[in-house]
């Protein structure tokens, strides 16, 4: 299928709870016209390629136990035994034992571990990418450390090399490499967006400052679909006096690339961002509300880049912790009893976990946790590009209600987070299910409540 078709049959939904590309037809996806046994190839070579001594190790500790089944929201939601955690590497380990592991010829030769089909992959489609979020909760529970999430993504990969990936995730990666944003706010759309929320708000935005001390980046989601956070973030930014802008060369944080399973574009798109931040002799880098971007550069950037970035790297409730901390925050107290969902890939993957409970703490509120919360939290249901995914909106919706439970089960008045990617996943969860919960985003409520200096 070419880009001109991607563009015409699925174009992007903008103005729904979710943004995604249109629905495609067919239940498993495939790019190109390669042929199936070129498709099973190109797989194998990068599953034995990618593997290292790391995800071998991994490969060869599982003992079997069944934990990580019951840390899945997907398996307990369904009960299905082939959404446990280590049932979706299986083609991968297949692969390993069969073509890397130590006892690869002896599996070759008896035929133990049977070669991988076209028709099995494009099955195993369903598993790592529309059931696998890569929130890392089963690595958590797991007795071993397994790092399924991570293993996942590395799958990814060779799928991506063998054209193999649902189709709104490929389009919208594709869409990066090809216009610079995975859903249009390339530099034209994000500085014109800048302008008129200025002049709407009666604020400084700034953007393309040549030199500045702070970088601030958004996620195509939040330039899309919640541009007030980018209010947010200049309100914030003015109020603490720094020198800041964004800038049209790197403004997007993103992550699709990953979540695709193409690390080259992933790689394109960080170095942007990094490339922006060093050309303005930035300090600090401000990543926004978006999990798997914070992953993305907090966790990887400096691999991408090939050796230690010269900034910091925060995350905007990281950044907000900070300087609630340290006073030069003052909010007004909110007087109002919230919970708040922990994003995986910030509190779980990333370890930010105290800070958004230190702004809240700032805010007055008075947090009521959710049972299993902080690193035990339940995921949304929609991180790792699976709400993109239309084939995969009935499993995300029976995992969405155990997160509705949790919520529900506080009793309290506001739900808050900090991740667009969780926050349009609960948006579209909230009109699927006529909920009564509505996502506040932790950045605006600072915000909006600021103290006057
Ligand atoms: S990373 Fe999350 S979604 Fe994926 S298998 Fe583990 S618990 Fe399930
Ligand atoms: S919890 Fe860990 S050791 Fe147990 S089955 Fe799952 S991956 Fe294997």
């Amino acid at each position: 299928m070419s880009t001109a078709d991607i563009d015409s049959k699925h174009p992007l939904e903008l103005d729904k709870p979710r943004i995604s590309v249109k629905n495609p037809e067919q239940r498993y996806d495939k790019q190109g016209d390669m042929p199936d046994v070129e498709r099973v190839e190109t797989a194998m070579r990068h599953f034995v390629k990618d593997f290292g001594a790391v995800a071998a190790t991994y490969m060869e500790s599982c003992i079997h136990c069944g934990m990580c089944a019951d840390a899945c929201h997907f398996y307990v939601a369904t009960e299905d035994p082939k959404y446990t955690p280590i049932w979706k590497l299986e083609p991968f380990k297949q692969a390993y034992k069969r073509e890397a592991g130590p006892f690869a010829p002896i599996y070759r030769a008896l035929n133990l571990k049977k070669k991988v089909t076209v028709e099995q992959l494009e099955e195993w489609q369903e598993l790592i990418y529309d059931s696998c979020t890569m929130c890392g909760r089963c690595t958590l529970i797991c007795p071993m450390g397994i790092d399924i999430a991570s293993l996942v993504g590395l799958a990814r990969h060779g799928m991506n090399k063998a054209g193999l990936v649902p189709h709104e995730l490929w389009a919208v990666a594709e869409r990066a490499e090809r216009e610079g944003s995975p859903l249009g706010a390339t530099p034209k759309v994000f500085k014109d967006r800048c302008e008129w929320l200025a002049d709407d708000n009666e604020i400084e935005i700034f953007v393309d400052k040549p030199q500045a001390d702070v970088i601030a980046a958004m996620s195509s989601i939040e330039i899309m679909k919640y541009p007030d956070s980018i209010v947010a973030t200049a309100k914030i930014l003015n109020h603490l006096g720094l020198n800041w802008t964004f800038r049209t060369d790197g403004y997007e944080a993103t992550n699709f690339g990953m979540l695709s399973g193409n690390s080259e574009w992933q790689k394109e798109m960080s170095l942007k961002l990094i490339n922006a931040t060093i050309a303005a002799g930035a300090k600090l880098l401000i990543l926004p509300e978006c999990g798997h971007a914070y992953g993305a550069m907090r966790w990887q950037g400096a691999n991408i880049y090939g050796k230690p970035l010269p900034f910091r790297v925060l995350h905007i409730s990281e950044f907000l912790a900070e300087n609630t901390k340290s006073g030069a925050i003052k909010t007004k107290p909110l007087g109002k009893t919230l919970t708040f969902h922990d994003p995986c890939q910030i509190s779980r993957r990333g370890g930010a976990i105290e800070a958004p409970r230190d702004v809240l703490d700032g805010l007055g509120a008075e947090v009521i946790e959710m049972k299993d919360t902080k690193g035990l939290n339940w995921c949304c249901g929609g991180g790792g590009g699976v709400v993109t995914i239309h084939r995969a909106d009935p499993i995300r919706y029976q995992a969405f209600q155990i997160k509705m439970k949790q919520v529900d089960d506080t009793g309290a008045e506001l739900l808050v987070s900090s991740c667009s990617n969780c926050r349009q996943t609960f948006d579209d969860g909230q009109d699927h299910f006529h909920w009564d919960k509505t996502m506040l985003s932790l950045l605006e409520l600072v915000a909006e409540n600021l103290e006057d200096k």
